[in-house]
């Protein structure tokens, strides 16, 4: 058998390395003119990180990225309302990590290359329609294989050719403002933060495990809810971004353990990005060609979910392609795995995911609180919590015992 993966970023790398591993002959075609370490941070939930570990990264993982601690959630006072373990301090079987998605992405291009060889991945190669095993690329050349993988992210054009009535994403009416800057650590170096509310966020997280001691490599997200009629530009991963239009709302954001405006205007760099996903869709595979990642259920980075859910699909697509006797078996056990759940997703994402508790601290204690419990109870902080562990596939019990997704061979 042999894939054809369209698109080199987390999802198609991470699927050309499982289905190598599973005895499966891949080709990676890439848009891109080359290979760019490009984006800012990203997080690897305990599950993703297991399913890399599994494909013998674990070590480079933990050389790259920080194996985060904690997650806080506090007002825009900086007061905080709710705190919890994470990744092994949480009683996981594996870390998660907070990792520059440029480190992440050329840890995987690295194991692509020594693993698959170099001539697998092919850039300059933007593909523009997909049918019976035959792939056509803008530059008039073509490729075939038994299986067609689309991981060309949110703008698909795979997936575009099979909803042409879709359009662009949909915006949510808020913009995000993403930079790095190196920092004094805060909250003792492994801790991410969510901090303020639905109309106005500021989320941050160490990236560098090597930033030296007493220092961080803080990736930070400044987001801000625009009224009903605001009109935004295109969506661009790489548009940078001005602080003039944001840093002003978050002047007095400078609590006794996080300085929010020293951080926002130290950054070595920031970009611009609106908050968008799609709506769930009902079907990700047609004939022998299957949607992944972005490409199947773009949604918006609440929870820290995106690439996860990318590894996972990944991994799920080539076991049941390594297991199932025939690829429109394995294809449809691959939907049928990973459809209703990243779609509940999409959708609780945009009820605000786990970072409802925030909404509720702002909407019954705008002005603060004296004790958190005052406002919201610890019951029902947990239940928001440990919800949304449970839609996104990372409960720790249900992870730790569940059966690897590395096919026997
Ligand atoms: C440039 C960039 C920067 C990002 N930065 C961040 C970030 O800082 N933080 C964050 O949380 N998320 C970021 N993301 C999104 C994040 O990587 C994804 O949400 C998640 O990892 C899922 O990955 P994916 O592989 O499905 O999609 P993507 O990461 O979007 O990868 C899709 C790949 O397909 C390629 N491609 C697109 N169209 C075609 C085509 N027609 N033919 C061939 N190849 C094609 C793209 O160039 C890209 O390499 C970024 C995405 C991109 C593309």
């Amino acid at each position: 058998m042999k894939a054809i993966i369209i698109g080199a970023g987390i999802g198609g790398l991470t699927t050309a390395l499982s289905l190598h591993a599973a005895g499966i002959a891949v080709e990676v075609h890439e848009a891109a003119p080359g290979l760019r370490a490009v984006g800012v941070g990203i997080n690897l939930l305990p599950h993703a990180a297991r399913e890399l570990s599994e494909l013998g990264l674990a070590d480079d993982l933990a050389a790259s990225g920080v194996a985060t601690e904690a997650l806080v959630y506090a007002n825009r006072h900086g007061q905080e309302i709710w705190r919890e373990p994470r990744g092994r301090a949480a009683g996981y079987n594996w870390p998660q990590y907070s990792i520059h998605r440029g480190t992440l992405l050329s840890l995987l291009q690295t194991a692509v290359g020594e693993r698959l060889g170099e001539g697998v991945l092919r850039t300059g190669r933007r593909a523009i329609w997909a049918e019976g095993g035959s792939v056509a690329f803008a530059d008039g050349s073509a490729a075939r294989g038994d299986v067609i993988i689309a991981a060309d992210g949110i703008h698909s054009a795979l997936r575009a050719r099979h909803y042409p009535q879709e359009g662009p994403p949909v915006w949510n009416r808020r913009v995000l403002w993403r930079g790095i800057t190196e920092a004094p650590a805060y909250l003792g170096g492994r801790t991410m933060v969510m901090a303020g509310h639905g109309d106005q966020k500021f989320v941050c997280y160490p990236i560098d495990p090597g930033a030296g001691p007493g220092r961080s490599l803080i990736n930070w997200i400044a987001e801000l809810r625009f009224p009903d009629r605001a009109e935004w530009r295109r969506e661009d991963w790489n548009r940078p971004g001005e602080p003039a239009d944001f840093l002003p709302r978050f002047e007095s954001w400078n609590f006794d353990w996080l300085d929010v405006p020293a951080i926002i205007a130290q950054a070595s760099q920031i970009f611009e990005y609106p908050m968008v996903d799609r709506d769930p869709i009902d079907r990700w595979t047609f004939g022998t060609m299957a949607l992944l990642g972005d490409a199947a259920h773009p949604m918006y980075p609440i929870g820290s979910n995106g690439a996860s859910q990318a590894i996972l699909d990944a991994r799920v697509l080539a076991f049941q392609l390594a297991t199932r006797p025939t690829i429109a078996d394995a294809l449809a056990a691959y939907e049928a795995e990973r459809r209703p759940p990243t779609s509940r997703l999409v959708l609780a994402n945009r009820g605000e995911g786990p970072e409802r508790v925030l909404n509720l601290a702002e909407a019954r204690a705008p002005e603060g609180f004296a004790h958190v419990t005052d406002i919201i109870s610890q019951s029902e902080l947990q239940a928001i919590a440990d919800g949304y562990k449970q839609i996104a596939g990372f409960d720790r019990e249900a992870l730790n015992a569940r059966a690897s997704l590395s096919p026997l061979r």
